[in-house]
């Protein structure tokens, strides 16, 4: 670290080696941080926060690590689920939160914000013009613009709206080395589309500097409909159907996860239509659907979707507790989702397997299984059953990971998702951060 702080300094970019600060940049959700905090240690620690507030200021910091060979870990909202940026080799924490700005363009339907902007702060900022992101994960209110894309993320109206790449209209992006990366913005162009490199790059090969997406008008109209059914696959089946529809939202829970949710013994299924033809659409579904309505489901998920009190509690009570979410095609769905289900409770010290499905494509869908254990050794228990599990997927269709990402934590499996990209991927990651600074430790 010697210099870094004197460079900083000379440059007057903001930082801090605080040990408050240090320690709020030391670890990410992940159940394994967690846990340690509880047990008042650090997974890791940095040796300075700095807090650039413009993208020339990412891109000094940037020159600085490189030339220095500093490792540098890259925060948003610290809300990421994978121990992605935790800094094991001590360094540098670039938090983005200072890049703050969001400027709306209600013409062309677009709104540009700093990378370090909160999601809940932005969509607010729109909702008072009458505009939404629709993309609304369930850490809208602890995640930045700049971390969806860097993690690939997912939102829960994406049945309706697209993933964050599907809603990406430009990046501003800092290379290693400092150089800003920007481009012509465009509706659409042909050629390659590079920023789509940086769409799930979790801070490996630069920093977002500058999101641009595309916003939506509030939807006038929604209506919201919930059904129950015997089994998951006749739950599967309705839900292809309803697809046709295009619902904004639909979910299917799990018996374990009706009952928690909706206190009934059952599969269950929800839909959210928006739009002017959010109630023909309705009518449709009603018709063509072979399970039973019933009243409110929709509401009380849509009331209780942000809310994880119930599971932050659990962790002090002494369980473990996470969430695995694969994606698989439809011919593959009921027979993952068991599969999955059953590797998980032969761990020993499970105390409930459950899932949902969550997002849902032309194509297939995401599963996004839940686990809580009492294992007498927590983080032997917890690397179980993500071994069973996402060996699970992969022997039954599934992939390793639909929308919370690699980080350390699935790096394991990355030649079973990537195939022989994954060469390129290390080429690529050679050739754009020669100096190894990004994130250290994350894929490949
Ligand atoms: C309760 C809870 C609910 C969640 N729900 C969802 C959900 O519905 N959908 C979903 O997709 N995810 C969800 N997540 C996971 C997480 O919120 C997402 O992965 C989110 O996109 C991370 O954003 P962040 O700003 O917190 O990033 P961080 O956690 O700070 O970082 C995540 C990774 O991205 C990198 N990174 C962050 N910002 C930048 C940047 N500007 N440039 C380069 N690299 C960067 C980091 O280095 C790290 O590798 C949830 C997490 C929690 C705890």
């Amino acid at each position: 670290m010697l210099g870094v702080i004197e460079r900083l300094r000379d440059e007057k970019i903001a930082f801090s080696t605080d040990y408050e600060d240090l320690i709020a940049y030391c670890k990410d959700f992940n159940p394994l941080h967690q846990l340690k905090i509880l047990k008042k240690a650090t997974p890791a620690l940095p040796e300075v926060v700095v807090f650039p507030k413009s993208v020339e200021e990412v891109s000094r910091v940037l020159k600085i690590a490189n030339e220095l060979k500093v490792p540098v870990y890259v925060f948003g909202g610290a809300s990421g689920v994978i121990d992605s940026a935790t800094p094991y080799e001590g360094g540098i924490a670039l938090s983005t939160l200072a890049l703050d700005w969001v400027e709306i363009d209600e013409e062309n339907m677009l709104v540009t914000a700093g990378a370090g902007v909160i999601g809940g702060r932005l969509e607010k900022l729109l909702n008072h013009r009458g505009f939404s992101l629709r993309h609304i994960p369930q850490s809208l209110f602890c995640s930045t613009v700049g971390g969806w894309v860097a993690t690939a993320s997912s939102g829960q109206f994406s049945t309706g709206y697209g993933n964050i790449e599907n809603l990406l209209v430009s990046l501003k992006v800092v290379l290693p080395n400092g150089e800003i990366l920007e481009e012509r913005k465009t509706p659409r162009r042909a050629g390659i589309d590079l920023k789509k490199l940086f769409v799930g790059s979790e801070g490996l090969l630069g920093v977002i500097a500058e999101v641009t997406m595309k916003i939506f008008e509030l939807p006038k109209e929604v209506v919201k409909l919930s059904f129950e059914y015997n089994s998951i696959e006749s739950a599967l089946e309705d839900a292809k159907k309803f697809l046709k529809l295009k619902p904004a939202l639909m979910r299917i829970f799990d018996d374990e996860e009706t009952l928690r949710y909706f206190d009934s013994e059952s599969f269950s299924l929800i839909l959210i239509f928006e739009g002017e033809n959010a109630k023909k659409q309705a009518e449709k579904a009603k018709e063509i659907s072979s399970g039973i309505e019933v009243e409110g489901y929709a509401d009380l998920w849509l009331e209780k979707r942000f809310d994880v009190s119930d599971i932050s509690k659990i962790g002090i009570l002494g369980f473990i507790f996470d969430t695995i979410e694969v994606s698989c095609f439809w011919n593959s769905a009921s027979k993952l989702y068991k599969a999955v289900i059953e590797a998980i409770r032969s761990v020993e010290g499970t105390v409930t397997a459950s899932a949902h499905a969550s997002h849902f494509y032309d194509s297939g869908l995401c599963f996004y299984f839940t686990f809580a254990g009492f294992p007498s050794e927590p983080e032997e228990y917890y690397r179980e059953v993500w071994q069973k599990a996402i060996t699970a997927s992969l022997q039954n269709g599934g992939n390793i990971t639909h929308h919370h990402g690699i980080g350390r934590l699935r790096k394991a499996w990355l030649r079973d998702e990537f195939g022989s990209y994954l060469s390129f991927l290390k080429e690529l990651k050679l050739l754009v951060d020669k100096n190894n600074i990004m994130n250290r430790g994350v894929f490949p």
